[in-house]
């Protein structure tokens, strides 16, 4: 696929969450950068500073090259030798390997060769047979570790992917860089994650809409506060179906199947990207009973939406303005 298609094809299904138009910021307009990045459009709003808009950029740029696992950097080299000394990479491993202890494996940086198996079906029409499941969940059970610097791993096949936490953990890092660099106001989204930083001028708050998943229109927004992020997981995102069965890019780690629980996204708010982005998808793979008690229980602010109706835990409906 050309990098303009996939760029279309990202605006027109992925467009998850967006932030709203800036018309009421009268004469000041701000530095506004697209990129590809994190295998999704990259877009950053900054107000008064464009070299740090530039350097964020950059910045980004080589971030996503280290942690995607099919370009030519750190993760990649992991899944491909079993070595990385990357700190950049050690550091995303060992944060997502926390969440991962925190959801109780609902969500797993290390299931890239779970991912593989339903990629090439979604490619070929053709399910994974339980045998090629069995192998590929014993290669995302296997042990990732730290030695003297270098991240290792036990088992040849382990594949890190972090498709669901990667574009949140590049939201903080660009949030982090703008602040050090002197931004007060600025938005960073990723599409599926939004990072806030100050308010708008004027005072006004970072407003983000939040699609319905049915696909009409917009089920509301929601108002960041300085410091806040917000991520979408969403069973429309990236759906294919074969033998007339959909199937959604949204994978259980404890059964290798995709997710098929009623859910149809979640949206989780926060102060760390990772965090957010991680836990939409966590949250996404318990399921509605589960994931509202686990929310509720770990004071995580989300909205569960199904075919039925929304689902607030954690305070979400104080932040939610209807359309
Ligand atoms: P998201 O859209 O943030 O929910 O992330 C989904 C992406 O993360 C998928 O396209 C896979 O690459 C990967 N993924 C799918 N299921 C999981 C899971 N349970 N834990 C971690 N990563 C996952
Ligand atoms: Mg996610």
């Amino acid at each position: 696929m050309t990098l303009p298609l996939k760029l279309k094809y990202i605006a027109a299904l992925l467009a998850l969450v967006f932030a709203l138009s800036l018309a009421s910021c009268g004469a000041q307009s701000p530095v506004e950068r697209e990129f590809f990045c994190m295998d999704t459009l990259c877009v950053l709003k900054v107000y008064g500073n464009s070299g740090a808009a530039d350097g964020c950029e950059a910045l980004l740029t080589e971030l996503s090259r280290a942690i995607d696992p099919y370009s030519d950097g750190a993760a990649s080299v992991f899944n491909k030798t079993g070595e990385s000394d990357s700190p950049d990479l050690a550091g995303l491993y060992a944060l997502s390997d926390e969440i991962r202890k925190k959801t109780d494996g609902a969500f797993s940086p290390a299931l890239g060769s779970v991912i593989k198996l339903w990629e090439a079906a979604r490619d070929t029409g053709v399910l994974p047979t339980g045998n090629e499941l069995e192998n590929a969940l014993g290669a995302a059970n296997g042990r990732v570790f730290s030695e003297n610097g270098i991240l290792k791993k036990e088992n040849a096949g382990t594949l890190l992917d972090f498709g669901a936490v990667g574009k949140g953990y590049a939201a903080d890092r660009a949030a982090e860089y703008l602040k050090e660099n002197g931004v007060a106001s600025a938005l960073v989204s990723f599409t599926s994650t939004v990072a806030a930083i100050g308010t708008k001028p004027g005072n006004e708050k970072w407003r983000v809409a939040v699609r319905s998943p049915d696909g009409k229109g917009n089920a509301g927004y929601i108002d960041l506060e300085d410091g806040q992020f917000l991520s979408v997981s969403g069973d429309y995102e990236r759906k294919y179906s074969i033998g007339g069965v959909d199937y959604c890019h949204i994978l259980d780690p404890e059964t290798g199947h995709p997710v098929k629980n009623g859910v149809r996204s979640v949206v989780v708010i926060g102060g760390s990207g990772a965090e957010t982005d991680a836990l939409s998808t966590a949250v996404f793979v318990m399921g509605v009973e589960k994931g509202s008690e686990y929310c509720e229980k770990n004071g995580i602010t989300a909205i569960i939406m199904t075919d039925e109706g929304m689902t607030f835990c954690g305070g979400a409906e104080k932040t939610f303005v209807k359309p």
